[in-house]
């Protein structure tokens, strides 16, 4: 991440709208601003493969649900952010791994800039590639600021995506099982 041009950026940024980054309350943010984004967007030099890559052999290929994965995450139209839960669940094919490792999953294709709808499509593919589950469902429910603080107002509001993948895409039964387990 070039920080430098975070900051000379966040800089211009200010002055475009009419501040004055050299006030004391404004004089440190293009400094405080970089060093979030190394937090905020560091999923873009993070690795699903490698939190998904520790793997325990299973016998039984029962579904496995992990729910309530909280993330937050950033609009790429509006940098605003968006944040809420991912809910992910997958039938094994011999193969699990332990579930913080899902969740940091998640994290690195969070932490970037980035619509729902992909994200919930990322998480699932990682999956599929890292995994190799019989099949895959992810459910994401979250609230955008840019639909909260601006534009159509409406607090409270969530957008929920799905993607499915394998044997679950053709398995109505599973998919209600899932949305049942998740109430
Ligand atoms: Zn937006």
């Amino acid at each position: 991440m070039d920080t430098e041009k975070i900051k000379t950026a966040v800089k211009l940024f200010l002055e475009g709208i009419g501040e004055d980054p050299q006030r004391e309350g404004l004089i440190e943010t293009p400094d405080r601003v970089a060093r979030m984004c190394e937090e905020i967007y560091g999923g873009l030099s993070g690795s699903a493969q490698e939190h998904l890559s520790k793997q325990f052999s299973v016998d039984n290929n029962e579904i496995i649900l992990e729910k309530d994965i909280t993330f937050y995450s950033t609009c790429e139209h509006h940098l605003l952010p968006f944040y809420g839960k991912a809910h992910i669940a997958y039938i094994p094919n011999g193969k699990v791994v332990g579930l913080s490792k899902l969740a940091r999953a998640v994290e690195v294709y969070a932490r970037r800039p980035q619509i729902q709808e992909q994200l919930t499509g990322q998480i699932a593919d990682a999956l599929e590639k890292y995994i190799a589950p019989q099949g895959i469902m992810v459910m994401i429910e979250a609230e955008h600021m840019c639909m909260t603080m601006r534009g159509i107002k409406k607090p409270g509001s969530k957008t929920v995506t799905y993607a499915v993948r394998g044997c679950l895409a053709e398995d109505t039964d599973k998919q209600k099982m899932f949305m049942e387990m998740l109430r």
